[in-house]
């Protein structure tokens, strides 16, 4: 009988032992905890993730920055207000609303944040460190995943994982905190030769895909820890993941849903990183 990895309870147990840390801080450093975050444009998923990573912060007792900038923002601009924020002391973390407007050099931008407050996890410096297994600033969707297996227990030594997906935000990063805690890591994308055997061949198979319903039940091996990165519409327009759910469940020991379940733990570790890096920041 399968497990549901319940991320939204998870979620909300680690935001109120963050809300504990956050307020210890404040009170320590008679100060609080800020996070700038900078949207581009109105693009309305982005909307609405830079709204709910406001509530994230109302709630863990960080202050937010918010920077609402017309879709026409030159990038001068943006990058001015990058090194604003990069030299504010009120400000631990900047997070950049991505995808910028097309007109917007992103990477040339998002060189400005030192990576001190790289809470994304995406700089160069932390990513190179993760690679090296030292201490870093771990990219949030990846990091919950790994509190999400944590949770439940999963013993990742010497288990075969497979990460489908080789983005630079989910697939690397996953398949790199697969690797430090000792799973044997096989990375696929979409030049994969028999992608069905590698998936069977899973005892940890992560999705991050973004094509709805992607992993079907022939692609499962029993038994299998089955995570579902992915965030899509269905044909009736309903939310899915990469893994069809249904069909999957029975063959898994432990499987994620979605909704429910990687998506509430990435903001929770964006709020996650940003104490971290006010803490780093006081040493
Ligand atoms: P991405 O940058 O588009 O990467 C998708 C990856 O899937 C690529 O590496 C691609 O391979 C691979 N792929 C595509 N079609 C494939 C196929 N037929 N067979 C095997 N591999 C295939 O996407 P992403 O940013 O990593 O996001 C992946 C999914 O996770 C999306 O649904 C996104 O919305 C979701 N997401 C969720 C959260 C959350 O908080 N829950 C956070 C971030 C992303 P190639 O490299 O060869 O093109």
């Amino acid at each position: 009988m399968y497990k549901i990895i319940d991320g939204k309870e998870l979620a909300a147990k680690m935001r109120i032992d963050l809300k504990k840390d956050v307020e210890a801080f404040s009170q320590k450093h008679g100060r609080h905890i800020g996070l700038a975050v900078v949207l581009a444009g109105d693009n309305p998923a982005s909307q609405i993730y830079v709204k709910n990573k406001i509530k994230a912060c109302e709630e863990v007792g960080i202050k937010s920055f918010a920077y609402y900038l017309s879709g026409d923002v030159s990038q001068e601009e943006l990058e001015n207000l990058l090194r604003t924020l990069a030299e504010d002391k009120k400000i631990n973390g900047i997070l950049v609303q991505l995808p910028l407007p097309e007109h917007l050099d992103s990477e040339k931008a998002l060189k400005i944040i030192p990576d001190s407050k790289d809470v994304d996890g995406f700089s160069a410096d932390n990513i190179g460190k993760l690679c090296q297994g030292k201490d870093s600033i771990v990219a949030c969707t990846p990091n919950g995943v790994m509190k999400m297996l944590e949770s439940c227990n999963v013993d990742l030594r010497g288990k075969k994982a497979v990460v489908v997906g080789r983005s630079n935000i989910v697939g690397k990063p996953m398949a790199m905190l697969l690797l430090n805690a000792d799973a044997t890591v096989t990375i696929c994308h979409s030049k994969t030769r028999n992608l069905k055997e590698e998936c069977l061949g899973a005892d940890v198979l992560v999705a991050a895909i973004g094509r709805a319903k992607f992993i079907t039940a022939d692609m499962v091996k029993q038994g299998a820890v089955v995570v579902d990165v992915g965030m899509n519409r269905d044909e009736s327009g309903k939310l899915c993941g990469d893994v069809d759910f249904e069909a999957v469940k029975e063959k898994c020991s432990y499987i994620t849903p979605v909704p429910g379940g990687v998506g509430p733990m990435t903001i929770t570790m964006l709020m996650y990183n940003t104490y971290l890096s006010a803490t780093r920041s006081e040493i």
